[in-house]
């Protein structure tokens, strides 16, 4: 999330400076990709409702993640945790005997307390935000996994958040600000939006209040939300209304959700007491996008200290007449906010912000079709996926201000937080809804099984912030004084089954090998049921039945992924070969494989029964890095399908000494009593004076889970 209070090494920051991060997004416009800006018909994923997961794989897990995850992530919002994960309420536990609860928050906003010394307020302020995130990824899963107790639990909360926002009566509601600084709503009057996040969270309740209406058809959230939203549309805007952007990007998309769900359901309206004006949103989301870099200029965050920045934005400077009557302070590089957006080329600053920032890009260009939008996205998603994603999806090279490197600057203690992950998957899957393209679920892939699966233990409760690739000490903790990557990780987990489908120009797309059951729409109206079934990453045959209500030709495209054709990245970050190709069998019959855009098209008249069978070459590869990532030159990383792995000491005990030998075989065996049952990789090092032994490689996303704070590492070096 977020801490501006951080205090890290002068001398990191120096060399951050004197390699030029800071000077603002590149304008080198001729070392940078060509940007996509055309939108053709843009792909459309299923409602979650209509696909179901029974996956050997992600089945499991899903399951899981609904039965200990949701109710843990909420009981520990309530405070029921460990307080020594919380080393700020470590003191008021000892002396008072209990921990602290988010939903308290509300209760004493509810009760008309304002202006409290900020003991009373729990959490950071961006608390409320991730409680709303958390009733966001429960709704979904309440789709896969309808739960009376859940929706009972979270119907409760909605009373306690209504008689919050109801205590003000405008629709305002952040108890953060309400609770400790009720002077400076949006951060104005000497406030400090960026760390008050009035915007972010209220962007955070629209989606929980979009995803839970969806999930019940209950509407009281829905209402709050309307509240919310109008009163910022009251607000925010053009001269002469207020220069307010999110301190945090997520509102743009979120109020994008409040717009398409009213656009496409008026009727709705009827059941909301205030006056729904949805074009409102839309407006509001692209003045949000538009008016990035559309500030006073100062403070010189890259130059000024953080003190003096906070300092100068608190004395209310930026009103000074000689800014104009409509100005703000600047976000900086850290909120996307240095740079006017339409000249906004490389994806900067703060990762989480940074990549949802992207994804709320390439949502309004999903409705816009401006082209200058679409270049933006295309050109920041190229460069976060080129040049700085790192081998399991990790974005985010840098502790320092948790935010992104140059390019190329691809550290192994990198931070990588699971948010960050996320949001880029998040981001690829809006860009895939864009262009369609493969490389969009290439990389939601990457991110999916390696940086993002990380993020939880495999008992469902334990969580991690950062997901470097190598360390010793490294731990999943029980809660965290910042617990923004449990909410995360819970949004995208409910909502990957909507991902595994979907349908462009009358074609059925199949984006994403998990065993499930969906009903999918073409353009021409026509409902088409597909069956997949997979034992998928583990192994690369994958069934596909397609079953049309009559016979029918349509074209069904399945995405061959990039590692599968020895393209590990669409642009030589990473490279691998594998030896083995991809074939396709349709009812047994062997089929030429014609893949544009990174799907295969097999175009035909479908009837039901018919079945493809796709085997993916999941043989064990090395992957090397493109040679400007000067760190990992002679370095290799075992990978088979999407998974990414590493050697933990506990398997390796050379494991800070011993050289991979490329020459050598790997073999791949599954291990059913491990790690739940995992596939793991076996090789050859050697360790000293030409002295042969075996490594052993599990994957990523399970390191540290047999013991946890164990040494290990992705990236090995190669024996010369
Ligand atoms: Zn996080």
């Amino acid at each position: 999330m977020n801490n501006p209070k951080r205090i890290y090494p002068a001398i990191l920051v120096a060399v951050i400076v004197f390699t030029g991060l800071f000077t603002g997004f590149r304008t080198d416009i001729k070392n940078t990709f060509r940007a996509d800006a055309t939108v053709n018909s843009p792909m459309v994923f299923p409602a979650l409702k209509d696909v179901k997961v029974n996956d050997n794989f992600w089945g499991p897990k899903l399951k899981l993640w609904n039965d200990v995850t949701v109710p843990d992530l909420f009981d520990k919002f309530e405070g029921k945790y460990e307080p020594e994960s919380r080393p700020d309420l470590l003191r008021e536990y000892k002396t008072l005997g209990r921990s602290r609860d988010a939903f308290r928050n509300f209760d004493l906003v509810a009760q008309g307390i304002r202006g409290s010394s900020q003991k009373l307020h729990d959490g950071p302020p961006w608390h409320d935000g991730l409680v709303y995130e958390t009733i966001r990824g429960a709704s979904d899963m309440l789709i896969q996994f309808p739960d009376k107790k859940t929706e009972e639990r979270i119907d409760k909360y909605i009373d306690r958040i209504e008689a919050a926002q109801n205590s003000e009566g405008d629709g305002y509601i952040n108890t953060y600000t309400m609770l400790v600084e009720p002077e400076h709503r949006w951060g104005l009057n000497g406030g400090f939006e960026r760390y008050q996040h009035d915007v972010y969270n209220s962007g955070a309740l629209m989606e929980a209040a979009v995803h839970y209406y969806i999930a019940t058809g209950k509407t009281k959230l829905l209402n709050i939300a309307v509240k919310c939203a109008n009163n910022i549309c009251r607000v925010m805007g053009p001269a002469p209304k207020l220069n307010i952007i999110p301190g945090h990007a997520l509102p743009e998309e979120a109020i994008m959700k409040l717009y398409r769900l009213f656009k496409d359901n008026p009727v709705l309206k009827n059941q909301i007491a205030e006056k729904v004006n949805e074009e409102d949103y839309y407006k509001m989301a692209e003045f949000w996008i538009e008016s990035r870099g559309n500030n006073c200029g100062l403070p010189v965050w890259n130059v000024w200290s953080q003190k003096d920045c906070e300092k100068w934005i608190k004395d209310n400077t930026y009103s000074g007449p000689q800014y104009g009557d409509h100005s703000r302070p600047s976000w900086g590089l850290y909120n996307q906010d240095s740079v006017p957006f339409f000249q906004q080329i490389t994806i900067e600053g703060h990762a989480v912000r940074a990549t949802l920032f992207g994804a709320c890009v390439a949502t309004v260009a999903l409705e816009n079709e401006d082209p200058r939008y679409t270049e933006v996205a295309s050109s920041l998603w190229d460069n976060m996926a080129g040049r700085r994603m790192h081998i399991t999806g990790g974005c985010g090279s840098y502790r320092y201000e948790e935010m992104f490197g140059s390019d190329y600057v691809l550290p192994n203690d990198g931070y990588l937080e699971t948010c960050a992950a996320v949001g880029s998957a998040f981001f690829s899957a809006r860009m895939a809804e864009l262009h369609g393209d493969g490389k969009y679920f290439d990389a939601f892939e990457r991110s999916l099984y390696n940086n993002i699966l990380s993020g939880i233990s495999l008992s469902g409760d334990h969580y991690s912030y950062e997901n470097p690739l190598t360390g010793e000490g490294v731990t999943r903790w029980s809660w965290h004084s910042c617990p923004c990557c449990p909410p995360m990780f819970l949004k995208i987990a409910g909502e990957l089954p909507r991902y595994i489908y979907s349908e462009k120009n009358n074609s059925l797309y199949v984006n994403l090998f998990i065993g499930s059951e969906a009903k999918i729409k073409l353009n021409d109206g026509q409902n088409v049921m597909v069956r997949q079934t997979t034992k998928y990453p583990w192994e690369g045959n994958i069934s596909i039945n397609i079953e049309p209500e009559t016979n029918l030709a349509f074209s069904v495209r399945i995405r061959i992924p990039g590692w599968a054709q020895s393209v590990e990245n669409p642009y030589g970050l990473y490279s691998s070969e594998v030896k083995s190709k991809a074939t396709v069998r349709v009812n047994g019959k062997k089929t030429a494989l014609k893949i544009s855009e990174g799907y295969a098209d097999i175009t035909r008249l479908w009837k039901k029964g018919d079945v493809i069978e796709l085997k993916l070459p999941m043989e064990p590869r090395f992957v090397y890095a493109n040679e400007k990532a000067a760190n990992l030159t002679g370095m290799t990383v075992v990978a088979s399908g999407p998974v990414v792995y590493g050697l933990e000491g506990l398997d390796n005990q050379n494991l800070n000494v011993c050289n991979i030998d490329i020459e050598s075989p790997l073999i791949i065996s599954f291990e059913k009593d491990m790690l739940n049952g995992v596939n793991i990789i076996k090789g050859k090092t050697v360790v000293r004076n030409g002295v042969k032994s075996d490594f052993i490689a599990v994957p990523f996303f399970a390191i540290n889970n047999r013991m946890p704070g164990n040494a290990f590492k992705v990236w090995m070096p190669v024996l010369k």
